[in-house]
């Protein structure tokens, strides 16, 4: 019985003919073993970039910026178009709207030119553009295999609030239009390429999901038509234990819960957008990421549980540019409020805190921030407290920068004991210095602040206890 599966390619995977060529390939392969496909896609590979560089040029009146943009942009998609060899009707139906596309940039980029500002609003209307092009040119690979695959705009299927520029999948809404607009393709054997990034409003306003959105997008997809798998792929084979720029030995892995993904997305390992998990988790969907360059390679499986041979910690990631605030007084002890109001003048900056840690003396807060937001911060908290400050119950509010946050992760944080015995013993005996730790009530994660000067360092004595 053929399957149903979702299958998303990433920038660099259609970032050129030759990537779309291999991405349909592997599209025509799962579709000729008898399994349903849909597609989802990014924007070709800096399009992105380019688009939403076009609208700050725009912005500050620099029309000649967005003219050569908007050139390059053109070429991209043209010079794909011809490598692939698409000629008449097949070029028409790619080439048609990308000019529309390119139209509609201008007309934005006009209004963004006189309005001398950008609304989030209007930087998705351009932002989504680069997913609302790519997707005629995979559509138009997938066909030269001789199977039906039609471009689909996500704004037909992806309902979503109105947060611009972080825009909340409404799941109930999006099952209902993607049974109406994906299903019935799916059934007939035929193949919806759908602009990953993109969703629109209920007023049909369109919006996006973040930048990277688009393997948010394959999950999104993925639960709202019940797939059986949805397939991440990407220019590397899988997660991998470390960044193999800083440590030698690194490994592709098998498997990983959700949870381990979700700490390792979050804490730095850039291979799937963090909210990526949330709707396949939902449904108990199994993501794969799996390299479109290297296709017989099987990738990293995330689901309910990872494997968990050889004591199951599973990878090491680091945050860089980090600043360690710290709130001290004695006068703290037992007063109700100092943690709710300090996070409060943080959020009033808008600024997100990436971990916190207090000890049970109740007479320190600290929590880590970029570094670039020290400052600010720093002065937010100073108005905030400034009667504590004076009556000496704070006596120091201080940042120590930079730090790095470095992260153990492994589902077996919680169930074996020793494990943080075994990473402090490790770091004791390379002579680090660990500044603050905190363990996520997850339990599978361990997060240590050191110097920056040592991260490397730590990072690769880290990785070491990570059994092969
Ligand atoms: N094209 C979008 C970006 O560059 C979304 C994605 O590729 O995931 O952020
Ligand atoms: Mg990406």
């Amino acid at each position: 019985m053929g399957q149903r599966f979702v299958l998303k390619f990433g920038g660099t995977s259609v970032g050129s003919a030759a990537a779309m060529s291999q991405a349909a390939d592997i599209v025509a392969a799962v579709c000729r073993d008898g399994h349903q496909v849909a597609v989802v896609t990014s924007a070709m590979s800096g399009v992105t970039d380019l688009l939403l560089g076009s609208a700050h040029a725009a912005v500050s009146g620099q029309r000649l910026d967005v003219v050569e943009r908007t050139a390059a942009i053109r070429a991209r998609h043209e010079v794909a178009a011809d490598a692939l060899g698409l000629e008449g009707d097949q070029r028409h139906l790619v080439l048609d709207p990308v000019t529309a596309r390119l139209a509609e940039l201008s007309l934005l980029c006009d209004a963004l030119a006189v309005l001398g500002e950008a609304s989030p609003r209007a930087l998705d209307a351009v932002g989504a553009l680069g997913e609302r092009m790519s997707v005629h040119l995979l559509a138009a690979a997938v066909r030269q295999r001789g199977i039906a695959a039609h471009a689909v705009d996500a704004a037909r299927v992806v309902r979503t609030d109105d947060s611009f520029l972080a825009a909340v999948p409404l799941m109930d809404e999006t099952r209902r239009l993607a049974a109406i607009e994906l299903l019935p393709l799916l059934e007939a054997g035929e193949v919806p390429v759908i602009t990953g990034f993109v969703g629109a409003t209920a007023d049909g306003v369109v919006t996006t999901l973040g930048r990277g959105g688009s393997d948010y997008s394959g999950a999104i997809v993925g639960a709202a038509i019940d797939a059986d798998e949805v397939w991440i792929y990407t220019d590397v084979d899988g997660v991998m234990t470390a960044d193999p720029r800083v440590v030698t030995g690194v490994q592709t892995l098998e498997s990983l819960s959700y949870l381990e993904m979700s700490e390792l997305a979050y804490f730095g390992a850039k291979v799937l957008h963090p909210k990526t998990i949330l709707p396949a988790l939902e449904r108990g969907i199994p993501i794969r990421i799996r390299n479109t360059f290297n296709p017989s390679h099987p990738g990293t499986l995330v689901v309910g549980r990872g494997d968990d041979n050889g004591g199951g910690l599973k990878g090491v990631t680091a945050i860089r540019a980090q600043s360690l605030v710290t709130i001290a007084g004695r006068g703290m002890l037992g007063v109700p409020g100092i943690a709710a109001r300090a996070f409060g003048a943080v959020a009033r900056t808008g600024t997100s805190v990436s971990m916190i840690s207090q000890a049970s003396s109740e007479q320190s807060i600290c929590f880590l921030v970029a570094a670039a937001s020290a400052g600010i911060i720093i002065a937010a908290l100073e108005r905030e407290f400034h009667h504590e400050l004076d009556r000496r119950d704070i006596e120091d509010i201080s940042s120590l920068e930079p730090v790095v946050i470095v992260t153990v992760v492994g589902g077996a944080i919680k169930r074996t004991p020793g494990v943080a015995g075994r990473i402090f013993s490790a770091l004791g005996a390379a002579g680090i210095n660990v500044t603050a730790i905190a363990m996520g009530s997850s339990e599978c994660s361990i997060s240590l602040v050191v110097d920056a000067a040592d991260a490397d360092r730590s990072v690769q004595c880290l990785h070491g206890l990570i059994a092969g």
